[in-house]
């Protein structure tokens, strides 16, 4: 698996609790499946959370390489450190929208923010109108998640009193999907209704609605700008069909013990585990603090190979225990590399063990794993 790595990193690699490696060609693949799946809109990346914590300078790149041009970050800070990595023609957006002040760096940088009440509204056309310029933005409503966005009560306002929008320029207007995971959630249409009743007002404006999730909605959520993050990444966009995207995460783990105990023993803190045979066991190099979360004490697994390694008594900060009896004997030894996402046990899998969902394994990966990019 290190097929193409100089002896620097192997090193840095051997050292390393562990190896998180992102196939950019996946990544890339992934990016065109999803502009075939939405045909006519554009295809934007959400790179927020340094892309799901896979790294933004690498990943926002190779997507710009497969044809991506529209990049969603969360918070302008994001914004600004992703710019100097990307092509001029790369567009960035704030999906959190501007703190009081921000404007005038934001109009400068040519960053585009979602404007998600009438008050960011408001300091945004009043930076274009005392400069003079016309400044872009996306206008986002509050669909039913009470999290961003105009709530019906400002579109109104704002319908009363359109001159509030002087100076500013709404490429699109914007929602969110709450449960587009779930295809069969009436979440979805109720949503859908309530997007296409406020884009009727900004009839110059093409909505951008569907994250990964509604992008396998029907087209009629697709709208002209579409956002997927998870997809991209190889997670599965809903949870009630199979995952076609392929997978882009790999994390391999080193084995830093190995020991063998009778009937009777307790593992790990609490003394939650006990034997109840001569067990073979592995400690891992890889804990809580790495992002495995403790939920996964007891539950979860690695894999070496196609045998499943079971964990085994509570996760700690920096390790783990599997038990490694269906191995032979020796097949495990310091320094080798066991599997926690691959082939044998995907991101989605491990997610559900731990009782969470693909975005918070991602983004919880720690600093300490070695990281490769090929
Ligand atoms: C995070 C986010 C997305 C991407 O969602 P995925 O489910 O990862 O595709 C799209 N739009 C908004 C507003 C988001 O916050």
């Amino acid at each position: 698996m290190f097929g193409e790595i100089s002896e620097a990193q192997r090193q840095a690699a051997d050292a390393a609790p562990g190896v998180l490696t992102v196939d950019l060609a996946a990544l890339a693949a992934n990016y065109r499946l999803l502009c075939r799946q939405t045909g006519p809109a554009r295809v934007a990346g959400v790179v927020k959370a340094d892309a799901y914590g896979l790294g933004a300078a690498r990943v926002a790149p190779a997507l710009y390489a497969a044809g991506c041009r529209d990049f969603f970050i969360a918070q302008f800070g994001e914004a600004l450190d992703l710019q100097p990595v990307l092509a001029a023609d790369a567009q960035l957006y704030v999906l959190n929208g501007l703190q009081p002040g921000a404007e005038p760096r934001c109009a400068e940088a040519g960053i585009i923010p979602v404007l998600n009440s009438l008050e960011q509204l408001d300091n945004w056309s009043r930076l274009a109108l005392a400069r003079g310029v016309i400044l872009p933005a996306l206008l986002q409503f509050d669909t039913g998640m009470s999290r961003l966005g105009l709530s019906p009560e400002e579109v109104e306002l704002l319908a009363e009193s359109p001159v509030r929008l002087a100076g500013i320029k709404v490429l699109h207007v914007m929602s969110h999907l709450a449960s587009a995971d779930d295809p069969l959630s009436a979440q979805n249409a109720e949503q859908l209704v309530a997007m296409r009743r406020f884009a009727a007002r900004f009839p110059g404006a093409t909505p951008s609605f569907a994250n990964s999730g509604g992008l396998f909605l029907d087209a009629d959520y697709h709208g002209a700008l579409v956002r997927p993050g998870i997809a991209l990444y190889g997670g599965a966009p809903n949870l009630a069909r199979p995952n076609p995207m392929q997978p882009v995460v790999r994390l391999d783990l080193r084995v830093i013990q190995t020991r063998t105990v009778p009937a009777g023993t307790r593992i790990g803190y609490g003394g939650t585990h006990v034997t109840r045979s001569e067990r073979r066991l592995a400690t891992l190099a890889a804990g809580y603090a790495d992002g495995l979360p403790r939920s996964l004490s007891d539950r979860g697994a690695a894999y070496a190979g196609a045998t499943r390694l079971p964990i085994v008594g509570r996760v700690s900060m920096d390790s783990l225990t599997v038990d490694v009896t269906a191995l032979p004997p020796g097949a495990l030894r310091l320094g080798s590399l066991v599997e926690m996402i691959g082939p044998h046990q995907t991101l989605d899998a491990l997610a559900s063990d731990a009782g969470t969902l693909s975005y918070e394994i991602l983004t919880g990966l720690g600093a300490r794993f070695h990281r490769l990019a090929r």
